[in-house]
């Protein structure tokens, strides 16, 4: 039978982080985060190993002796099957933010579908989003399981706790598996409901005001998240004034002709 909770507490027996990881690619996959055999999950078990979901099995069917474990360069330690294909993608973040514990990647077809259109979850729209992601940038398209990959999200990994990879996916990370989880449903979440005032048509966002209100929150709520905020990240109501209007150059040009011409008809 599949597990259908984690462990409690944070000094895990690796049986433990075996049986964590195989609940959450259950999770991923009962929730249609992933088809197929996509996805990957891992853990940093000690400052020098890495236990992964092996390369081409449904995530959630696995079993707590179909993982592997590597160490930080990606060499296999032990374990039957071979390692994520995305595995690099993995170590990079490891490498590059020594307080996350452990990476998700998947594809779940809200926020994918903002990867495949280019567009970043950035908008002070829910709350709970500000909160918790700050916002979601999108890398550029890179190969999946090659360099080009892990290339095109290095810029964006110290900043942001979850990426929108073009065409592709999504991967989130956190100081244990499920606040990583958490950032990939909260991240599918976020995108289901902006994908709702798109088709409504209209978006009321958060003031600066409000938002400066849910870091401090942030701040005394002990949440740890790199994400970063501006003043454009995330998008507030402030940004986008209705004072504001935003023109194409050939409707800024429409205006100044029309204007000139009204001109001389007045002369
Ligand atoms: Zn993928």
């Amino acid at each position: 039978m599949m597990p259908d909770s984690i462990s409690p507490g944070a000094l895990k027996s690796e049986d433990e982080h075996r049986r964590d990881i195989c609940a959450v690619g259950h999770w991923l996959h009962q929730r249609g985060f992933v088809a197929a055999t996509d996805g990957n999950i891992s853990l940093r078990l000690d400052p020098r190993r890495v236990l992964t979901s092996p390369t081409n099995i449904c995530k959630g069917m696995m079993t707590s002796d179909d993982l592997v474990i590597t160490d930080l360069e990606g060499q296999k330690l032990s374990g039957r099957r071979n390692a994520s294909s995305e595995l690099a993608m993995h170590l990079l973040i490891y490498r590059r933010r020594p307080e996350v514990n452990a990476v998700c990647h998947a594809h779940p077809p809200v926020a994918t579908g903002y990867a495949a259109a280019g567009l970043p979850l950035d908008k002070a729209l829910l709350s709970e989003a500000v909160l918790a992601l700050g916002c979601v940038p999108v890398a550029r398209y890179g190969t999946p399981g090659t360099a080009e990959l892990t290339e095109a999200i290095e810029p964006l990994v110290q900043s942001y706790d979850a990426i929108l990879m073009a065409n592709h996916g999504v991967v989130t990370y956190g100081p244990d598996l499920l606040t990583a989880f958490f950032r990939m449903e909260t991240t599918e979440h976020f995108a289901r409901v902006a994908l709702v005032t798109e088709l409504l048509g209209k978006q009321v966002l958060l003031s600066g005001e409000d938002v400066e209100k849910l870091l401090a929150a942030r701040a005394r709520y002990g949440l740890q998240t790199a994400a970063p905020t501006s003043a454009e990240c995330p998008v507030t109501s402030d940004a986008a004034s209705p004072d504001r209007v935003t023109l194409t150059r050939q409707e800024l040009e429409a205006l100044v002709e029309d204007a000139v011409r009204q001109d001389r008809v007045r002369r």
